[in-house]
């Protein structure tokens, strides 16, 4: 069940409903809305006291049910569109998410070396882009593939956001690994090939992080909701979700952009959704026509793959856009985010 507080309910009301519903037997998680708070009750009500007993108390507008089976990621639970706040470790920077700024995170796919996060970092930010990525543990199909730079590429990213004061996300693989990549980075990525790992998901949701949570190329919409769930249920309520295609029999691309699935996760869910065009189409040159439907469809951001130099590149090099294709796209873009009523 929902308890939505109604705008003028005191913080002594609050804390007397979370006792109240805490008293009742069930566990209360209070989501901030942009418009109101709303406590969500989890537990089965059968033998106890029914919630909607509660309508009668102080600061509450009203008692409903949740039909979905996601209930702390349902729309419904939020109250409206979450905003999801990302600070820089070090020099306080911060970026909003969710609201009416369109954020682009970009980097490449694996950090390299000092030279090369640096040179993309500097790059990117200059081109306008507000979140640095990199991966440091990396989920490769072969394991004679580079595998990332581990402790040492999250160094490299901490120096990045050092020199550019940009935030940074990378990903995190194992559980284990959790505290140590939640002390260098700023948002947390979990990887499509770990979308439904449910221990790394709860590991997550207790990490006081933002994640950055990626749809697996072989999960439904459904699916999605249901791990962002897991990291709500921990006490993680700063999750965004982004769609970077899926497997479909169509060959000519890596993976096929569900584009559909921004729209129907804007109905479903107050969490932000991005778009990652690099990973989604797996060529350079589909990456901005993606970028493009992303702004127009409603996404909060993209996630984009650059390198300095894709020939060289470890690993993605050939969906990578080179620095200054980088910056032609944040320009072609600027009128579309202005279109869709969003700024940069
Ligand atoms: C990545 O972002 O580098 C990555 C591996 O993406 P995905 O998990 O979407 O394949
Ligand atoms: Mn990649």
């Amino acid at each position: 069940m929902i308890i939505v507080m109604k705008r003028s309910a005191t913080k002594k009301e609050l804390e007397k409903l979370v006792s109240k519903v805490k008293a009742m037997g069930y566990k209360p998680h209070i989501l901030y809305g942009v418009e109101r708070k709303v406590i969500a009750a989890i537990g089965d009500e059968r033998g106890k006291v029914r919630l909607q007993s509660l309508e009668t108390m102080g600061g509450v507008e009203s008692v409903m049910p949740i039909l979905k089976p996601y209930k702390l990621a349902s729309r419904q639970a939020g109250g409206g569109q979450s905003l999801i706040k990302l600070e820089a470790l070090d020099r306080g920077r911060s970026v909003v998410i969710g609201g009416d700024k369109f954020v682009v995170i970009a980097g490449p796919c694996s950090v390299e070396s000092e030279q090369q996060i640096l040179e993309t970092a500097v790059a990117v930010k200059k081109a306008g882009a507000q979140i640095l990525r990199g991966g440091a543990y990396k989920p490769r199909t072969s394991p004679y593939s580079f595998q990332g730079m581990e402790e040492e590429g999250l160094k490299l990213l901490a120096e990045a956001r050092r020199v550019t004061g940009l935030p940074v996300v990378t990903e995190v693989m194992d559980p284990g690994d959790v505290d140590l990549v939640a002390s260098y980075a700023d948002m947390l990525q979990v990887g499509a090939r770990n979308i439904q790992n449910f221990s790394l998901l709860k590991a997550v949701g207790a990490a006081r992080k933002p994640v950055f949570l990626k749809r697996g190329m072989m999960t439904t919409i459904e699916e999605l909701l249901m791990s962002a769930e897991y990291i709500l249920k921990e006490g993680n309520s700063r999750i965004i979700l982004c769609e970077r295609g899926i497997r479909t029999f169509e060959t000519a691309t890596r993976n096929t952009l569900d584009i559909s699935a921004v729209p129907i996760l804007k109905k479903e869910t107050h969490l932000p959704v991005f778009i990652d065009p690099s990973h989604a189409t797996g060529h350079w040159d589909l990456v901005l026509p993606m970028s493009k439907a992303a702004v127009v469809v409603g996404a909060d951001g993209i996630m984009v793959e650059v390198h300095p130099r894709p020939a060289e590149a470890f690993s993605d090099g050939s969906q990578s856009l080179k620095p200054e294709t980088f910056k032609e796209l944040m320009k072609e873009l600027k009128p579309l985010v202005k279109l869709a009523g969003k700024t940069f």
